[in-house]
């Protein structure tokens, strides 16, 4: 297969709680396993996550404990990050909406989508609560459902009926956050992507896509043939990106449209200089995500792509349906089910976790955890299969051989094992490139059952000297089995490859007899071990406790409200006077070398020009309102090198939008633009 670059996505976490175990098998841990065996193919290999953090979700739970978005958001990264740390997910970045990087490629986003004409305006008619005095999200507002009656339905979806609601459709409305219905309507004006337009493209690229598995197809489908309407991107909020538009200053991006722009940001922090090639041209985009946010990724996200004209469309979206937990559905306020932050301290190794998880991916129906089928599991195929025809073969090996490979020459009855298990291997391989990877699972576990079955008919231990060919063969599929397990048990295939003393960490050689006649192995250990009823007793009492953080971590709070806040970039200056910054917010200061390719007197301001900036590889054209009219002249300005600061949050001056600010030294009257004293290339950082 030729090589090809892939990008893979796992859905961003909401941080204002933490996962449980049917969260890690509904994206971070197929998205992980998929990732792994990409690199392991030798694609050029990309997996971006990171945590979801504005909206009122946010705004309410700080509030609720006495801390800002900012302060909860970091509390509550810090627990995500160390969790999928400890279950090895393999992000090569985990980043959060909350980071600058984020906020300028949302705005840019938008503007593109803007300038193409794909957004209109329209008056809202919104529910404002006058007791928490703020505009309520329409699942913070509650009351009667018109269809079905019940009482306690949100304003955005009847969670018995599941139909789909509006504020203004629910009866008694009151507050969620209050409970008081001391709620008015009030009228504001909101900016729509214009969905209805993209409707034909995002359709024909749905249809045209053929890896969506028909689950993920057909509710695309069943949105499309609805009719899709425009719909709000901007909300009445603080904690969120500003809308970079006049009139919209106030207002901020709905969560809808800016999380899923943090696959963009995300990769755009891991690697300034190469992101685009990952989302542009002959690139793959794989996203793993929830059941419930199959439409964001097959409608919204495309159609957003679609209307800035500039990325990829989704190669593959792959939708997971839900992990059901003992027969009912997973609830935290019940204490029912496995909540992540209890595993580490558990005393389970992560792999035994994934292991059983990687059986319970919800790839194409729910699935359900169970405490006994996770006891079974691990006890007859990790320990009796996988771990038993691993730790014979190498300790046979050590007690007849000496610990090395024996002299051997294949008859007739290896060689068609071996065939088999090559077999097996390559559908393996394929099972895991259609995303299968379940199937793939269970395809490596029948790899060493047959090669126990091989083992157990042949009795090596009646002839040690006979069986030479036997065990060669059985020592090669120990090592088939190490390498094809990477993706699924990071830390046992490693142990595996280390006792056969194999150090391959791409699977070029998988097809390949690697262990040789002769080589010396490793000292053998034990891989799995048996789960008792005491232990499954214990790990469900630990597991199931739901942690009361702000008890709990109650110190780390306080000691992360002690620190001192490095200021936002809003609060350093985006105003034209400022002439003063304190060293530590300078540090923060992204400047670049850049040229001066178009100038214009600004219309309403004598002293201003509208500047275009050329950048160079760092990023598009930016327009700069700068007051220079009195020091140069327009033609003097032309193709001119300067020096600029580029993060900064837009501001509008005087009517029009200024995306960064370039150095001068001012003396009295005279200004005097900074440029780099050698020719530099466009976009070089200044430091
Ligand atoms: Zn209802
Ligand atoms: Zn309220």
């Amino acid at each position: 297969m030729p090589k090809e670059r892939r990008l893979i996505t796992s859905a961003l976490p909401y941080t204002n709680n933490v996962p449980h175990v049917g969260n890690i098998v509904g994206s971070h841990l197929p998205a992980d396993i998929f990732a792994r065996y990409c690199r392991l193919s030798g694609h050029d290999t990309v997996f971006i996550g990171g945590t979801d953090e504005h909206g009122t979700a946010t705004e309410i739970a700080a509030q609720i404990h006495n801390l800002t978005p900012k302060e909860l958001c970091d509390f509550f990264y810090k627990i995500h990050k160390e969790i999928y740390d400890w279950f090895g997910i393999s992000y090569d970045n985990f980043s959060r909406t909350s980071k600058d990087v984020h906020h300028r490629t949302t705005q840019e986003f938008f503007k593109a989508v803007y300038k193409k004409g794909f957004i209109s305006e329209e008056e809202l008619d919104l529910p404002f609560c006058l007791k928490c005095e703020r505009q309520l999200a329409d699942r913070y507002i509650i009351g009667t459902c018109p269809y079905c009656s019940h009482g306690n339905a949100r304003g955005d979806q009847c969670e018995k009926c599941g139909n789909l609601l509006e504020p203004a459709k629910l009866k008694n409305p009151h507050c969620a956050v209050c409970r008081t219905n001391n709620i008015e309507f009030r009228k504001s004006k909101h900016l729509f992507i214009r969905l209805d337009k993209l409707s034909t493209k995002i359709e024909k690229w749905v249809k045209s896509n053929k890896q969506l598995r028909s689950q993920v197809k057909n509710l695309a489908l069943g949105w499309i043939n609805e009719g899709l309407k425009p719909r709000c991107i901007t909300r009445d909020l603080k904690w969120g990106i500003p809308v970079p538009l006049k009139g919209y200053e106030e207002k901020v991006f709905y969560v809808w449209f800016e999380a899923p722009i943090g696959y963009i940001s995300s990769t755009r922090e891991w690697s300034e200089k190469k992101w685009k090639q990952y989302w542009t041209g002959k690139s793959k985009l794989y996203h793993f995500l929830g059941k419930d946010n199959i439409a964001f990724h097959t409608i919204f996200f495309p159609g957003m792509l679609i209307a800035n004209g500039n990325y990829n469309l989704p190669y593959n979206v792959v939708g997971l349906q839900y992990l059901n937990y003992e027969g009912g559905k997973v609830s935290k306020s019940q204490g029912f089910g496995v909540f992540c932050e209890n595993l580490p301290s558990a005393g389970l190794e992560p792999d035994y976790w994934r292991f059983y998880l990687s059986f319970l991916i919800p790839e194409t129906r729910d699935t359900e955890f169970s405490w006994k089928e996770f006891q079974e599991r691990i006890n007859t195929e990790l320990v009796s299969n996988l771990g038993n025809f691993i730790n014979r073969t190498m300790t046979f090996t050590h007690s007849k051989y000496q610990g090395i490979a024996p002299k051997a020459i294949f008859g007739k009855k290896e060689k068609s094992f071996l065939n088999k298990i090559a077999k097996r291997s390559k559908n393996t391989r394929k099972l895991l490139e259609d995303v299968k990877l379940r199937e793939a699972l269970e395809e490596i576990l029948m790899i060493s059952h047959d090669s126990n079955k091989f083992f157990q008919d042949n009795e090596p231990w009646k002839n040690p000297e006979k069986s030479k060919p036997i065990i060669l063969a059985c020592l090669n599929t120990c090592k088939t089995l190490g390498l094809l397990l990477m993706p699924y048990l990071p830390a046992s295939s490693s142990k595996i490859l280390k006792m056969l003393n194999a150090d391959d960490k791409d699977w070029k050689k998988l097809d390949a007899l690697a262990i040789k006649q002769g080589m010396k192995l490793n000292k053998s250990e034990l891989l799995f071990r048996n789960l008792e009823d005491k232990e499954i007793e214990h790990l469900k009492n630990k597991c199931s406790k739901v942690t009361e953080y702000f008890v709990e971590r109650k110190k780390e709070v306080e000691e992360m409200k002690k620190k001192p806040e490095v200021p936002n970039k809003e609060e350093l200056d985006t105003c034209e006077a400022c002439d003063t910054v304190p060293f530590e917010q300078f540090k923060q200061l992204d400047i670049r070398v850049g040229k001066i390719i178009k100038a214009q007197p600004h219309p309403n301001a004598d002293k201003l020009y509208v500047l275009l900036v050329d950048l160079g590889h760092y990023g598009e054209d930016r327009q700069v309102v700068a007051g220079l009219r009195q020091h140069y002249k327009m033609e003097e300005l032309m193709g001119k090198n300067v020096v600029m600061v580029t993060n900064l949050q837009p501001a509008v001056i005087r009517g029009i939008e200024s995306n960064g600010m370039l150095l001068a030294s001012v003396n009295k009257n005279k200004v005097s633009l900074l440029q780099p004293d050698k020719d530099m290339v466009l976009g070089a950082k200044v430091r």
